[in-house]
């Protein structure tokens, strides 16, 4: 039986209508050689998780950690192929389009017990590299959130020496710790840890990531899950808030940090090392983002006398909040 090409398009699109779904930017190809890679990969990533679980006894599970950095655009557009009509959709309009090819990046760590520890690292992008004393002395004060910053936004290993210094040294001290990182030559240099006597370092092999790396596997999706409803939210009612301001990136970033860190999300955090082979049993269900800090039913803010539309439910205190009362008054734990 011939099928005209018409009559695939035709059924196609009653495929899609059927399912609800609307057709999205293919981003990514497979070709025959990744097909014939995957097998490599999957024995790589095997290896490696079986000779983490070697390696595991001696330490404790808070001592066992990951650490891994994110990028993020400080306009934010989805791309996916598909995606479920009424799904929080992707907004066209954004506050400048200057600012939609600025980045930054942010690295976090999170331990095999299922807690992100330490504060959050941001490294900023700078024009030339260079951050004047006014402007330091004026940069928003979070507990959480550990800054720097370089002219490309991206990770050097100078920014990996200060990460090392007043992150990871200050939070693990003298402790025995295991640290699994990626491949990325610049944090590998195990000279830069040499301060650390009781360290060890493992590299979690190329092209493996998605499936042996924690960090990879549930949080920094559930980490910017958060920022981009709050980035929405903003273009949606057309807020008067620049998100895209040095300050407002911090406290952001330490707003959003300081509520993935609640005790809510420990089994979600668990479960990515369960997933990633690390973990005999399975730490049980869990709800993730969505379904702790954005799935109320509430339509008021809890705050006093507020009526404004409400934007996030506090992964704590589990009041909802409005954008005003959440970040403007900075509701932190
Ligand atoms: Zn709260
Ligand atoms: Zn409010």
């Amino acid at each position: 039986m011939t099928i005209h090409s018409k009559q695939v398009i035709v059924g196609f699109f009653y495929f899609k209508r059927r399912h609800a779904l609307c057709s999205r930017k293919v981003t990514k190809l497979i070709t025959q050689r990744d097909v014939v890679n995957a097998d490599t990969i999957n024995n790589s990533a095997t290896h490696f998780i079986n000779k983490i679980i070697k390696l595991l006894p001696p330490y404790r599970q808070r001592n066992v950690l990951n650490t891994d950095q994110s990028g993020l655009e400080i306009e934010m557009v989805g791309n996916r192929t598909l995606s479920f009509k009424g799904e929080k959709a992707t907004f066209g309009k954004v506050r400048s389009v200057h600012n939609t090819s600025h980045s930054y990046t942010i690295q976090f760590i999170i331990s095999l017990i299922g807690q992100p520890i330490g504060t959050c690292y941001l490294w900023l992008k700078e024009k030339n590299g260079y951050m004047s004393d006014n402007i330091k002395k004026n940069l928003f004060q979070a507990f959480n959130v550990t800054i720097t910053y370089s002219k490309s936004g991206k990770l050097s290993s100078s920014l990996v020496k200060y990460w090392i210094e007043n992150v990871l040294e200050p939070t693990v001290r003298n402790e025995k710790v295991l640290l699994l990182l990626d491949s990325w030559s610049g944090q590998t240099d195990e000279q830069l840890y040499s301060k650390m006597k009781h360290l060890r370092l493992e590299i979690i092999p190329k092209k493996t990531t998605a499936m042996t790396q924690p960090l990879d596997i549930t949080y920094n999706r559930q980490y910017k899950h958060i920022v981009r409803t709050i980035y929405d939210h903003v273009r949606l009612y057309d807020i008067d808030c620049n998100l895209s301001l040095r300050n407002n990136i911090i406290k952001l970033t330490s707003l959003c940090y300081s509520q993935i860190c609640s005790k809510k999300f420990i089994l979600m955090h668990r479960y990515s090392w369960f997933q990633g082979g690390y973990l005999e049993n399975n730490p049980g269900s869990y709800q993730n983002v969505e379904e702790i800090c954005l799935r109320f039913q509430d339509y008021a803010c809890h705050e006093n006398r507020c009526d404004n539309i409400p934007l996030i439910q506090c992964s704590f205190c589990e009041k909802v909040l409005c954008f005003h009362h959440f970040f403007v008054m900075y509701h932190i734990h």
